[in-house]
């Protein structure tokens, strides 16, 4: 197993494990099935399970299912299969509505010890009431209210005797703590909603404060790792904890959140992308969802690896998304097959070729990779090139073909631009090459050398192939902009390219999620959703190029 690189929570890990403070580790990482998983997802992902696996703990996956409203089963399945997917097997799989009738016992404890109470401010009034971080808050008028008349009130907003909002259970700390999380905060909503696990069994609901280190308690986690913006809310998770008197005792750590360059990530972005039909649903491969990567092309491998090198820290920072890409490239050098395809085609008729010919030519599956061995592509009389490997009136240093140029055909000879064919309207459709049979690939020849090598399918067994290419999602940000720019004023217009194109007909088996080099194109990626029995469709997951140094 692959060693994750030392951070400050596996420190913290480690030092509880040697000072006996814990005896084994227990992680968790815990989802609300509001949404897919998305790269930051996969952060903590890898977090929770590779602390845990490389020192002999567990990690559950729990379901953070305490607000219904946004929850759905559709998600819980996503879930899953991402988790599962990036190569990882939690032990428990728990689910915190599970919980529920732990959760009430403890809050009637908090009662009963006179730590919680029922309020019957409003939402606005609580709010109000809370004062600022200058301000110390006002005590509610319910706050001194006898136990036994709370925990009535408490029972009977569990029965369904009140309407949503007209009251709630609050924790009873200090008004005035300079940490407003501890000025009473709620602890138990109304809500009468059909929940994805329980149905209509409650009505009530915890605030997450009260529901997560309870949730940790239960299940013995041990460190509960989080993102930085619950930094705050330690103090009143170990409130919780204490006061609830459970028998495990979790502790929170914070790391900071990924982000990365020109992606929108929070879940609720991504959601309104799906909702408003600017993508085509929660795995389209723009989306930097799990679920989206994988459909672009992305490996297991090659996410793991980026998430174990950008590290973990305390401090925000945004990752180049470059550098994701460099460990997709780096996964799949030595283990995509090289292939050739054309996305924009042009007719070439090779004159000297005979007619009705078609030879078989070997070329390399992986140069990098020997090992994979060989495969026949054919040759005729008749190929595709790419519209851009040929331009009539050609700039200096342009070493493609253009009329009277020779080029090499990888993996063949050759060729020589004779005659440019034009339609009505003037635009090239065809061009008239001739070839030197001196010149095959393999053969030896070194009678002259040409600067251009350019890739090509025969032109009567090709097979006719889709192939989308993409740009980001979102445009960054304008500097000047003089209003607040919505992230859907940003959705760049151009982040799908469809072009219908032509590959070798070796191709004809692939399966979705198969992965290729196209020769000078890049990464593709057979789509999982699109390609038919006729049609393979191929996703661009990276090109060749990358500017990124490391
Ligand atoms: P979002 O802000 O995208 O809606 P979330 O934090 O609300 O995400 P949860 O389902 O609550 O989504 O997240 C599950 C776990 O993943 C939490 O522990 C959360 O801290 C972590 N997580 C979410 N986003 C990121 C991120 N960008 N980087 C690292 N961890 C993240
Ligand atoms: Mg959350
Ligand atoms: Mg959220």
């Amino acid at each position: 197993k692959t060693n994750i690189n030392t951070n400050f929570i596996k420190s913290i890990v480690t030092d509880d494990l040697k000072e006996g403070r814990v005896n084994s580790v227990v992680t968790r990482f815990p989802p609300e099935p509001n949404g897919y998983l998305h790269i930051g997802h996969a952060k903590s992902i890898c977090l929770n399970f590779e602390l845990a696996d490389e020192l002999g703990g567990k990690t559950n996956l729990r379901f953070d299912d305490t607000n219904p409203i946004k929850e759905d089963a559709e998600f819980v399945r996503s879930i899953k299969e991402d988790v599962e997917w990036l190569g990882f097997e939690w032990d428990g799989l728990f689910f915190a509505s599970d919980y529920f009738d732990f959760m009430y016992e403890k809050a009637r404890l908090l009662i009963r010890k006179g730590k919680a109470y029922v309020c019957q401010l409003n939402a606005d009034e609580i709010r109000e009431s809370r004062g600022t971080l200058t301000q110390p808050g006002k005590e509610s008028p319910y706050r001194n209210r006898p136990e036994e008349e709370s925990l009535d009130l408490f029972d009977r907003m569990r029965k369904g005797e009140f309407k949503d909002g007209e009251m709630v259970l609050r924790a009873k700390i200090d008004m005035s703590s300079p940490n407003i999380n501890l000025r009473d905060p709620i602890l138990y909503r109304i809500s009468h909603t059909h929940h994805h696990n329980t149905g209509d069994t409650w009505c009530i609901y915890p605030m997450y404060a009260f529901a997560h280190p309870l949730e940790d308690a239960h299940e013995g986690v041990t460190h509960s790792i989080c993102t930085l913006e619950f930094e705050d809310q330690r103090p009143l998770y170990d409130w919780v904890i204490q006061e609830c008197e459970t028998e495990h005792v979790p502790h929170q750590y914070e790391f900071a959140k990924l982000k990365l360059t020109d992606t929108i990530m929070g879940k609720r972005y991504l959601k309104q992308m799906v909702d408003e039909g600017v993508v085509d649903g929660w795995d389209d491969p723009r989306m930097p969802t799990v679920s989206g990567l994988r459909r672009r092309g992305f490996t297991p491998e090659s996410i793991r690896n980026f998430c174990r090198e950008i590290g973990v820290t305390k401090s925000d920072s945004t990752v180049d998304v470059k550098y994701l890409e460099h460990f997709i490239r780096e996964d799949l050098k030595l283990k995509a097959p090289r292939t050739m395809g054309v996305l924009k085609p042009l007719k070439v008729v090779i004159t000297n070729y005979p007619e009705g010919q078609v030879e078989m030519l070997d070329a390399e599956i992986n140069s990098e990779n020997p090992e994979m061995g060989i495969r026949q592509i054919p040759f005729s009389r008749e190929i595709y090139i790419e519209q851009d490997d040929f331009m009539e009136n050609p700039p200096s240093k342009y070493f493609r073909l253009f009329p009277g140029n020779e080029v090499r055909l990888k993996h063949a000879y050759f060729i020589k631009c004779e005659e440019v064919i034009k339609d009505e309207a003037g635009s090239v459709i065809e061009l008239r090459c001739t070839y030197d049979p001196e010149t095959k690939s393999g053969s030896g020849f070194t009678g002259r050398k040409v600067k251009g090598t350019i890739h090509w399918v025969e032109a009567t067994k090709a097979l006719p192939a889709e192939f989308r290419l993409y740009e980001p999602l979102v445009l960054p940000k304008q500097e000047d902009a003089e209003e607040e720019q919505s992230f859907l004023d940003r959705i760049n217009p151009n982040s799908l390219e469809v072009v219908q194109g032509f590959v070798e007909p070796n191709m004809k088996d692939v399966a979705p999620n198969d992965k290729f080099q196209f020769f000078r194109h890049g990464y593709f990626n057979v789509d999982s959703k699109a390609t038919t029995e006729e049609k393979p469709v191929f996703n661009q997951t990276v090109s060749l190029k990358s500017s990124f140094v490391i």
